[in-house]
């Protein structure tokens, strides 16, 4: 474990067995993981799939950590977390019960087998820039530039805020 605290932001998403659900209590666990602390979480988004055709619809979600795990310990338990919400590993981008991708450790860039930090996808995938322009506003993204700028020049497309008291 390193002595710092970072600030970390994960990504969420589910389209298996009650999404919402798994999305909610996942936010729950992130708060619950050691030496970390959930400062903020974004509203749910539903967005449609990418990846293999005719999955169901996804939910979303931003979490705002605090952590002073160093990048690799924090992956692991976000693996653990995915295992008990009985995440299989099937076919690539296929239907889940939970992803948990690690978007961005303070301003650090990582390059391993592993890990790829910022996550590299983040600028083309809208589920995901825009639940995390909503709780970091002011975010650079190391190598990408402005978030502000990116949620500005994007189109959107399928992707809609859920009401805070959506349940499922
Ligand atoms: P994508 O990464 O395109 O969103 P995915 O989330 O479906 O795809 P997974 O099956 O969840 O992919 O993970 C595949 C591998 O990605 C993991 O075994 C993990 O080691 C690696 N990985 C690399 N960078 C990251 C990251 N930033 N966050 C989470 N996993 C990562
Ligand atoms: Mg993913
Ligand atoms: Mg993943």
């Amino acid at each position: 474990m390193s002595t710092a605290w970072v600030t970390a932001f994960v990504g969420l998403g589910s389209n298996l067995d009650r999404p919402a659900s798994q999305v909610r209590d996942a936010l729950r666990e992130l708060g619950g993981l050691p030496n970390t602390r959930l400062l903020r979480r974004s509203p749910l988004y539903r967005s449609a799939p990418l990846g293999p055709p005719g999955q169901p619809d996804y939910i979303n979600a931003v979490a705002m950590l605090e952590t002073r795990l160093t990048p690799d310990a924090l992956l692991d338990l976000l693996q653990a977390i995915e295992r008990r919400h009985g995440r299989m590993r099937g076919e690539r981008w296929g239907p889940r019960t939970l992803d948990l991708d690690l978007l961005l450790v303070a301003d650090r860039r990582i390059d391993s087998e592993r890990l790829q930090v910022p996550h590299p996808e983040i600028s083309r995938r809208p589920f995901v820039f825009v639940p995390l322009h909503d709780i970091a506003p002011e975010l650079t993204l190391p190598g990408i530039g402005p978030l502000s700028e990116l949620v500005r020049d994007a189109s959107v497309g399928e992707l809609w805020r859920l009401p805070e008291s959506a349940d499922g």
